[in-house]
């Protein structure tokens, strides 16, 4: 794919929202952003239209309370300092897609914290974000190692940063499954949920049906867990 000639740097975020989530940032930004834990954080927006969820860089040497968005950090490294008013956002509106080309600098409206989604219904819009650099990289990634192979060990974020069990509940909107889509739940339990292991859920048939060559190990492995060491929600 002749597009692909810019370098791209891929991190995993965690998980969160039901799912992995990475983040993209330009290759010559990963030596910057390896000084710091990155870790994703889910923003509810507070007028309920839905949440999204953001890269956060931690300073590995001052903890959780340090937290920066990593566009912000990203921004201020190549650019400068952000003015008060003004705010960096992400012109595809998938909110970690850190390449320096995707974010711009723009007045604070404060309205607009949870940046608007695609319509769904709109065919032409899907393709676009199937065209995105970030959809196509993400599609590329062969499944999350940690997820297949230690299960118990793959970490939770809630909206905090703090790390949770993956069945409690503490996550309430759930991001479509499907790696690359950034599709989320503008309502809660929105999205339908995979009839087998009842885990994970898809913001529609297309996204499920080609997320299943990765998921369908995973299914069933989950479904004999819950069973034998979850009560009912
Ligand atoms: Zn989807
Ligand atoms: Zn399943």
């Amino acid at each position: 794919m002749s597009d692909l000639s810019v370098k791209l740097g891929v991190l995993r975020l965690g998980r969160v929202a039901g799912k992995c989530k990475y983040t993209l940032i330009d290759e010559k930004d990963v030596n910057l952003v390896q000084q710091y834990a990155v870790e994703p954080r889910v923003e509810v927006d507070k007028n309920g239209n839905g949440a999204c969820i953001y890269a956060v860089a931690h300073d590995i040497s001052r903890g959780h309370c340090s937290g920066k968005y990593l566009h912000e950090l990203l921004w201020e490294s190549h650019n400068g300092g952000i003015a008060p008013g003004w705010r960096v956002t992400h012109k595809n509106h998938v909110t970690v897609d850190n390449r320096l080309d995707n974010l711009e600098l723009v007045k604070d409206n404060r309205q607009a914290q949870v940046p608007s989604q695609p319509d769904e219904s709109s065919g032409s819009q899907t393709k676009n974000r199937e065209n995105s650099l970030y959809w196509i990289t993400i599609m590329q990634l062969t499944g999350d190692p940690l997820e297949v192979n230690y299960p118990h060990f793959s970490k939770w974020y809630d909206f905090n940063g703090d790390i949770v069990g993956p069945v409690d509940g503490s996550y309430v909107y759930y991001e479509c499954h499907y790696a690359p889509c950034t599709r989320m739940e503008r309502e809660i339990r929105e999205f339908s949920i995979c009839g087998r292991c009842q885990e994970v859920r898809y913001c529609g048939t297309s996204c499920q049906e080609r997320d299943w060559p990765a998921h369908k190990r995973l299914c069933q492995k989950r479904g004999r867990q819950v069973r034998e060491s979850s009560p009912d929600r």
